[in-house]
């Protein structure tokens, strides 16, 4: 008899989670995981897949309207929410169905409810069954943050986002990060009229200066308004079902939906991690070494959860690293430098590497690089859209140490470029290939 029901159970089947656990299960080992919401986890259910179904339908809207200066006759046009939201959630649940087979086909055994930790090698599913494993893999993800006042449960947040029955007339979206700003832009392009409020005057910290800069000039140009350096007060719900949101430092607003994208914390809460002794920092993240492992030896956490960087390709990694470490005889370790990652704004942002500030304060003497230009596309189309593109150079090796862009397309060029930011090229390795032409990416090459 084996000493423990399986070798690894895993807590979330979401990007982190399947992958380790069919990993694992590939390398041998008697797999379990528990889901207490859908296989596929935040990405394919309820974040990045649907999140990028609307972008593109969204981004419709503009290019119907500029396909009329290339000759197109464009009927009026209308657009079927029921039927894009439909269209998205049906996808969602072939992707559901897809990473289920995978795990099914690799022998992981699915237990669809929630899991908590109950003793050093055992969890309990919410039916009181009880379970042990010779090593548990925390992968809970995390979950929406919305801050606490009068009136916040009126709002919704991006899991609701998807559901809705028709598009708000008036949307106030609080929050100045990715979510904040993609979700704005969904909305606009879908006809909403959308406020963006934000404790600060910032948006999507992190990102250059420049690039961000640029995002506003086009939101605003867009109809997008912004409140900054405001606070909520309180949300009243009206007669009429619409709400008004009363904040600091600006007039009331009346909207008929609210969206908290402000922030994303871990699901740690009730997981029992305090019994077994797994230590959690100041945000409520799991505090884990360079293999993912805790601060109990044989409980393991990837992902979100532990809030290093909250994306999906990293979640993957780590479930991967941690699999081949611990039941593929293979220590691994992720390499957090150089994480690429974008903005699916309208336009979209895309960035590596250093900011403009970061490589002053870090490198001292740099040379940057930028080209400000507007795409041919929307030049035929009468769009006053600029792509800003620029490039952060360590001024004693040349070596390129950070991209950064906003204009059609951006995530897309930015995959290809960030292998040679990863890669260390040069500005003169950037200037020794030849431009494809005519296309917007020629201008990586073409920096002066
Ligand atoms: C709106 C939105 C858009 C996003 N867009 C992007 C993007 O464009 N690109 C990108 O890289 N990232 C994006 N992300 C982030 C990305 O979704 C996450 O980084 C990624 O899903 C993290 O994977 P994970 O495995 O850590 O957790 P998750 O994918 O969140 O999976 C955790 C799973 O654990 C389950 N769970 C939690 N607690 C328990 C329990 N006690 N018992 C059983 N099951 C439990 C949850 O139901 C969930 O399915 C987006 C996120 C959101 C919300």
């Amino acid at each position: 008899m084996a000493e423990y029901d399986y070798d690894l159970i895993t807590i979330g089947a979401g990007s982190g989670g399947v992958r380790a656990s069919r990993v694992a299960a590939a390398h041998g080992a008697r797999v379990a995981v528990a889901e207490e919401h859908r296989v596929g986890g935040t990405c394919v259910i309820r974040g990045c897949v649907p999140k990028k179904m609307l972008i593109y339908g969204a981004h419709f809207a503009e290019d119907l309207e500029d396909a009329k200066h290339f000759g197109w006759d464009i009927p009026e046009c209308t657009f079927d929410w029921v039927k894009l939201r439909d269209n998205v959630l049906g996808d969602v649940d072939r992707l559901n169905g897809l990473y289920t087979k995978t795990l099914e086909s690799h022998e992981v055994e699915i237990f669809h409810e929630r899991a908590t930790i109950t003793g050093p090698h055992e969890i309990t599913l919410s039916s009181g069954e009880k379970k042990t494993a010779k090593v548990i893999l925390i992968a809970t993800g995390a979950r929406p943050h919305v801050p606490s006042f009068p009136g916040h449960e009126l709002g919704i947040t991006s899991n609701e986002a998807f559901h809705l029955d028709a598009i708000p007339k008036r949307v106030l979206i609080a929050g100045a990060g990715y979510i904040a700003n993609e979700f704005a832009g969904i909305f606009n392009e879908f006809g909403a009229k959308v406020t963006l409020i934000n404790r600060s005057d910032q948006l999507l910290r992190g990102y250059d200066e420049s690039v961000r800069d640029r995002l506003l000039q086009i939101s605003l140009m867009k109809g997008i308004d912004f409140r900054f350096n405001a606070e909520f007060i309180k949300i009243e719900e009206n007669e009429d079902g619409s709400l008004t949101a009363h904040m600091t430092n600006h007039e009331p607003l009346e909207v008929d939906c609210v969206m908290f994208a402000t922030g994303r914390v871990p699901n740690v809460e009730g997981l029992g991690l305090e019994d077994v002794g797994v230590e959690v920092d100041e945000k409520g993240a799991i505090k884990v070494d360079e293999y993912s492992k805790s601060s109990v030896d044989h409980i393991y956490a990837v992902g979100d959860v532990t809030n290093r960087v909250q994306l999906t390709p990293v979640a993957i990694r780590e479930g991967q690293a941690f699999a081949d470490t611990v039941f593929g005889d293979k220590p691994t370790t992720v390499d957090y430098g150089c994480i690429p990652s974008a903005v699916f704004s309208h336009p979209p942002i895309a960035a590596v590497g250093m900011t403009e500030a970061e490589a002053t304060n870090t490198l001292g003497s740099i040379k940057v690089y930028t080209s400000d230009f507007r795409p041919m596309k929307n030049v035929v189309a009468h769009r006053n859209e600029r792509a800003l593109y620029k490039m952060i150079c360590d001024a004693a090796t040349d070596r390129v140490v950070g991209m950064h862009m906003i204009g059609p397309e951006s995530p897309e060029i930015m995959q290809a470029a960030a292998i040679a930011v990863k890669a260390g090229l040069t500005k003169a390795d950037f200037d020794a290939t030849v431009a494809i032409h005519p296309t917007m990416s020629e201008e990586l090459v073409l920096l002066k």
